[in-house]
C-alpha cells in the first residue's frame, strides 16, 4: 500500500493523500455514522489528476471507491481497509452557465445546494431536490440517480443531465459533455453511468439542464380521511395546479414526527389516517394563490381532505416541510432503525403497508414498529421500521417482511436510494436473470479488474 501512496502522492501532492485519523473520524454511513476504514483517501484537483489516479491504481490492481457527500444511506460508500477512496471534495467548481441554452457546467464534487443557488442567481431553477440538499454532490446525485420532492414535475437526476465526463477504471477520460436537448449520434452514453453507483466509471463533469424560475410557489398541509380519498386529490391536483411535490405520510409517521416527538408542533390535529404536503409552482403570484385555494376549496366540499393549513410565508412553508424532510428525528425516536425505499404500484400501496403492519407485528410483536411516508405520485415509498434491536437476523427478518411481497405486484426494492452494499442480495427480487446477466456483462466490461466500488451492487458475486 505505501508504494501505491508515494506514487500517488506525486500525482495529487502529499496534502492530498490523507491517512490516519483523518480517514477514520469520515463516516460513510449517514444513519450508523460508520467510520471508514479506507487505507488512504485520494483527493484529486481535477479531471486530469484523477485520471492519473486511476491509471495508477489500475497498474497495481488497487481497489477504489468513490465518495461524494457521503449521505447515500445504502452502504454505497462504504470501504475496506485495503481499498482506497476518491473523494471529490476538490471538485467543487460551476465551471459556465448558459441562461440562453439553459445549462450549467459543474465538476461533480459540487453540492447540490450551490447548484441551486448558483442558478437562482440566473434568475433559473435546478429543480432536483431533496433533504440531503447541503451536502449530497452533483457526483453522488448521478451515481446514484437521485429522486427527491420534485420528480413528479421534472424527474429524477436522469431528466437532468444532458452530458457528463467520466473517468474509468483505467484511467481513459471519457468525455461526453453535450450541451443539447437532442442528441442521437449513436448509444447515449451518460446514461451507463447515471445510477450506476460508481460501479463502472468516476463522474468528474457534469451539463446539467436548468429550467425558468418559478417566482410563485403555493404550500399546504392537509389532511386526508382515507387512501382512496388521498389519490383521488393527487389526480385533482395534477389537473387543477402547477403541481411540483405531492408528499403522503402516513399517521403514523406524522404523529411521531408531532406529538409524539415533541420535535414540530402539529399545525393540524393528528387524528387523520394521511396527510399530504401538496406544493404549486408557477409564474404568477395571484393567479396561481387562487387557483390553490380553489383547489383546495373544492378538495373540501368533496371530502378528500377534512383539514388544510396553507403556508403564508417562507417560515410556515419551511415548517410544512420540516416534518416531512427531518430524518434525523425519526433516527432518533426509532434508535436502532431500518430504512426502506421502496416503488410499487401507487393501487397496491395501501394494502402493501396494512400487510406489512400486520406481517410485523407477527414476526416482532410488542416491538415491531413501522412508519410510512413518501413521494406518493412517483409511487414510492418510504418505510422506516424499528425491531428495537439491529442484530443482522432481525435485520434479515425485516428485509424479507418488506421485499418479498414486491416482486408479486411488479414493485422494485429500490425508487431512488440504490443498491450499495445493503440490497445485493435482494436485486434478483426485483431484475430478470437478463438483466442480471446484462448488468454483469457491462460491468465486465468498463471494469475487467473489478476495482470500481467492489462488491456494491452485485455483493460478493461480482463478475
Ligand atoms: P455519496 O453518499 O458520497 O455516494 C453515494 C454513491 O455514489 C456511492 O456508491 C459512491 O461511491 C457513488 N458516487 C459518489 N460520487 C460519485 C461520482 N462522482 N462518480 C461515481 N460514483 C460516485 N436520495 C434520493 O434519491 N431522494 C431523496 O429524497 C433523498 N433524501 C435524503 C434525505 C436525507 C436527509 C439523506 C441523508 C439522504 C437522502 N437521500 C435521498 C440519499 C442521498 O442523499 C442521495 O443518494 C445522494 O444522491 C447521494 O449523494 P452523495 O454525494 O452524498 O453521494
Ligand atoms: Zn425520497
Amino acid at each position: 500500500m505505501q508504494t501505491i501512496l508515494n506514487e500517488l502522492a506525486e500525482i495529487v501532492g502529499h496534502d492530498n493523500v490523507l491517512t490516519g485519523t483523518s480517514v477514520s473520524q469520515r463516516s460513510v454511513d449517514w444513519f450508523s455514522g460508520l467510520a471508514c476504514e479506507a487505507g488512504a483517501i485520494i483527493r484529486p484537483a481535477d479531471t486530469e489528476e484523477l485520471s492519473r489516479v486511476m491509471a495508477c491504481c489500475h497498474a497495481a490492481g488497487q481497489a477504489v471507491v468513490t465518495h461524494g457527500g457521503l449521505t447515500g444511506v445504502v452502504h454505497g460508500a462504504v470501504t475496506a481497509p485495503d481499498e482506497l477512496v476518491v473523494s471529490l471534495e476538490r471538485m467543487t467548481a460551476i465551471e459556465d452557465i448558459d441562461v440562453v441554452g439553459g445549462t450549467l457546467t459543474v465538476q461533480a464534487g459540487a453540492p447540490l445546494q450551490r447548484v441551486q443557488e448558483a442558478a437562482e442567481e440566473v434568475d433559473m431553477q435546478f429543480p432536483l431536490d431533496l433533504g440531503a440538499r447541503g451536502s449530497c454532490t452533483i457526483g453522488g446525485n448521478i451515481a446514484t440517480n437521485a429522486g427527491g420532492v420534485r420528480v413528479i414535475r421534472y424527474g429524477m437526476m436522469r431528466q437532468q443531465v444532458l452530458g457528463l465526463e467520466a473517468v474509468l477504471a483505467d484511467g481513459t477520460v471519457v468525455s461526453s459533455l453535450n450541451q443539447m436537448l437532442k442528441n442521437n449520434a449513436g448509444y447515449d452514453l451518460k446514461q451507463l453511468f447515471i445510477g450506476s453507483e460508481g460501479t463502472l466509471g468516476i463522474v468528474t463533469r457534469a451539463v446539467l439542464r436548468l429550467q425558468p424560475r418559478l417566482p410563485s410557489e403555493q404550500t399546504a398541509l392537509v389532511a386526508v380521511p382515507s387512501f382512496s380519498a388521498l389519490t383521488t386529490l393527487l389526480n385533482l391536483a395534477a389537473r387543477r395546479i402547477g403541481l411540483s411535490a405531492f408528499e403522503a405520510l402516513w399517521q403514523s409517521h406524522y404523529r411521531l414526527m408531532t406529538e409524539e416527538s415533541g420535535a414540530y408542533p402539529p399545525p393540524l390535529a393528528t387524528d387523520s389516517p394521511f396527510y399530504a404536503i401538496i406544493e404549486s409552482q408557477g409564474a404568477d403570484v395571484e393567479i396561481d394563490t387562487e387557483r390553490f385555494q380553489a383547489f383546495l376549496e373544492q378538495a373540501l366540499d368533496q371530502g378528500l381532505i377534512t383539514d388544510a393549513v396553507l403556508a403564508g410565508s417562507e417560515a410556515q412553508r419551511q415548517a410544512i416541510w420540516d416534518i416531512r424532510e427531518d430524518i434525523e428525528v425519526l433516527v432518533k425516536q426509532l434508535a436502532p432503525m431500518f430504512s426502506y425505499d421502496v416503488s410499487l404500484p401507487i393501487p397496491a400501496m395501501e394494502d402493501y403497508v396494512a400487510g406489512l403492519e400486520r406481517r410485523l407485528a407477527d414476526a416482532f410483536p410488542e416491538q415491531g414498529r413501522l412508519v410510512a411516508f413518501g413521494h406518493l405520485g412517483d409511487g414510492n415509498l418510504h418505510i422506516m421500521i424499528s425491531v428495537r434491536d439491529d442484530r443482522p437476523e432481525s435485520r434479515r427478518g425485516v428485509e424479507r417482511l418488506v421485499y418479498e411481497p414486491l416482486a408479486a405486484i411488479g414493485g422494485s426494492i429500490s425508487a431512488e436510494h440504490g443498491i450499495g452494499l445493503e440490497k445485493c442480495d435482494y436485486l434478483s427480487l426485483s431484475r430478470s436473470s437478463a438483466e442480471l446477466e446484462l448488468m454483469r456483462l457491462l460491468k465486465r466490461t468498463l471494469d475487467p479488474g473489478g476495482l470500481l466500488n467492489p462488491g456494491k451492487i452485485f455483493g460478493a458475486s461480482t463478475p
